[in-house]
């Protein structure tokens, strides 16, 4: 399947096709049962409101050093709030991309799922309030837009066939903020607001980019937010720039973030080359381009 792009008032209508029957996981073992608070801190500085009986959300967190934590609340028909860390044994000290000792990414098929999936198409919105001012508006949404499609498209560097059947659609720009707080230092992911938003914001303790995704907790994905932060610095361009130093590529992380919102889970093991191993670095784009665990688990969700 394609990449469905809908442009503002293009008129075009997103077909919502019929879907693979959708893997089902087993429920995790939850890490911490922490009934009755309103809030989940799950991170130094990082929280989600807890979300309504049969719901659940996922927060990825990216800090500026290029690595990444996701972390999953849910709550059960009863009420019990219980969080999941996807990444155990890793802490925050994932090996950085690229290296020697990592397979090569159209050779390594690791993957893993979060458990959702959408029932038609992810369609998300885009704020430009606190674009940096070294980024020009048109250039961001098209690396946005670039990042987006990457998953329907199933948009890999090894020739595997698409075999994807995920949608999305950019639905132009909004005044309505991502459904992420930032109250001083802190983060908190809100509740879902059935708008998909992804926009700017200057986030706390090192952190580059947050995502949250709200889903019920069948594994029906409900709605994604997601922030950048604006005073970091970001190249929209499909090639790493000359000269480029310290600058992180926007669309080879919206890519990844959107690969979570999809329902994409992080890479296993030294799995370093892959898109959704949980660690990038400046002046790379290697994560754009999927790799074989990355298309295999699009595969496996749609
Ligand atoms: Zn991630």
């Amino acid at each position: 399947m394609g990449v469905v792009l809908l442009g503002i008032g293009s008129g075009c209508e997103v077909e919502d096709e019929p879907m693979q029957e959708p893997l089902v996981l087993e429920p995790q073992a939850p890490d911490e049962v922490v009934a009755g608070k309103a809030e989940v801190e799950v991170l130094d500085g990082v929280a989600v409101a807890s979300p309504p009986p049969g719901h659940g959300v996922a927060i990825e967190v990216i800090y500026d050093d290029g690595q990444m934590e996701l972390i999953t609340v849910t709550t059960d028909d009863e009420g019990r709030v219980a969080q999941h860390d996807a990444d155990p044994r890793w802490g925050l000290v994932a090996p950085p991309p690229a290296q020697a000792v990592c397979p090569d990414k159209c050779m390594d098929d690791r993957m893993s799922l979060t458990g959702w999936h959408w029932n038609g198409p992810i369609r998300w919105y885009y704020r430009d309030a606190g674009r940096p001012a070294a980024l020009d508006m048109a250039a961001t949404i098209e690396a946005l837009v670039d990042g987006a499609a990457g998953s329907p498209s199933a948009r890999d560097a090894c020739f595997l066939p698409d075999q994807v059947g995920a949608l999305q659609g950019y639905m132009g720009q909004t005044n309505v903020a991502p459904n992420i707080g930032i109250f001083g230092d802190s983060i908190l992911c809100g509740f879902d607001d059935s708008t998909n938003v992804v926009g700017w914001a200057d986030l706390p303790n090192n952190v580059l980019g947050v995502t949250c995704t709200w889903f019920a907790n069948g594994g029906v994905a409900t709605g994604t937010d997601m922030l950048y932060d604006d005073a970091f610095a970001w190249f929209t361009s499909a090639r790493v720039p000359a000269g480029c130093v310290d600058q992180y590529s926007l669309r080879g992380v919206a890519t990844h973030e959107f690969g979570h919102a999809f329902g994409l889970g992080h890479s296993p093991g030294n799995s370093c080359n892959l898109t959704m191993y949980p660690s990038t670095g400046p002046c790379n784009q290697g994560m754009r381009m999927f790799g074989w665990g990355d298309v295999l688990g699009l595969q496996a969700i749609y």
